[in-house]
């Protein structure tokens, strides 16, 4: 149901997982039954409301156990806008009252846990092991080219003072570079951004193929997070759909027809 970070159980008050796909309850997507059901996180328009909130508490609990934890999922807009959250006030809205609009959540509070979707695109998680603070981020390609988890990482030292050497990073399951391929515009945003654009793209059966992965590890690297810090879970969520293991959820192989796992982290006070 979940993945772990082995290194991440040296931190007890560490709670974080990057769901699969079973599980669940949802059967929209192809599961055959309620006891071995999809375990679907997004409030996707196929699925039945009430299934995807069953499921959000099956993912909690698996975390949390029978400890109360507030789940905050943001609406992402593929941006690189990175709430952070301070206390009841704004768990679900902005200061202004809108609803929280978002592509990275961050936070020092306990018992919240913060959630990033995805169904290929890559789900970071990042902790500061000194001073117990943790974010979230959701990098597609448009997120990654606009350099969210770089941004990111600058946020929570300029909002936490967090220094790079304390700072850990996950790179959770995404579509590999076995089965990204790319059109010519994207390579060109990529190039036009960073140096090392080049060592991103490989061709393969013809086609460019991006490494949307290794993209987001050069942008925690550059950041100033330590290589051995920088965790990667290196598995493809389409790969997995195409040999017909039901393992995740793949927009690109099930052709926008699936559902989200998400990347959950949060602090457990007292631990
Ligand atoms: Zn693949």
């Amino acid at each position: 149901m979940m993945m772990h970070v082995p290194a991440w159980s040296a931190y007890p008050w560490l709670r974080h997982g990057f769901s699969e796909r079973r599980g669940g309850v949802s059967t929209v997507y192809g599961a055959a039954c309620e006891e071995d059901g999809d375990l679907n996180l997004g409030f996707t328009a196929a699925d039945d409301r009430a299934l995807v909130v069953r499921n959000r508490a099956v993912a909690a609990k698996a975390l949390a156990g029978e400890t109360p934890v507030q789940l905050v999922v943001a609406h992402q807009v593929h941006g690189t806008h990175i709430e952070r959250l301070r206390g009841d006030d704004c768990r679900f809205k902005t200061a202004d009252g809108r609803p929280l609009e978002a592509d990275g959540l961050m936070t020092d509070r306990p018992d919240l846990l913060l959630g990033v979707q995805a169904a290929d695109c890559v789900p970071v998680l990042a902790a500061d092991t000194r001073l117990r603070v943790v974010a979230a981020f959701h990098a597609g390609w448009r997120g990654t080219v606009a350099g969210i988890v770089e941004q990111g990482i600058g946020r929570m030292r300029a909002e936490f003072g967090s220094a790079p050497e304390d700072l850990t990073a996950a790179i959770g399951p995404a579509i590999g570079v076995c089965c990204y391929g790319v059109g010519e515009a994207v390579e060109t945003r990529f190039r036009e951004t960073f140096s090392y654009a080049a060592t991103l793209f490989e061709q393969r059966g013809g086609g460019l193929h991006l490494d949307l992965a290794e993209a987001n590890r050069r942008q925690l690297l550059a950041a100033g997070l330590a290589a051995e810090r920088i965790f990667l879970m290196d598995a493809c969520t389409a790969c997995t759909w195409l040999a017909g293991r039901r393992r995740f959820f793949s927009h690109r192989a099930e052709q926008g027809n699936t559902g989200r796992a998400m990347g959950l982290i949060g602090i457990a006070e007292g631990a």
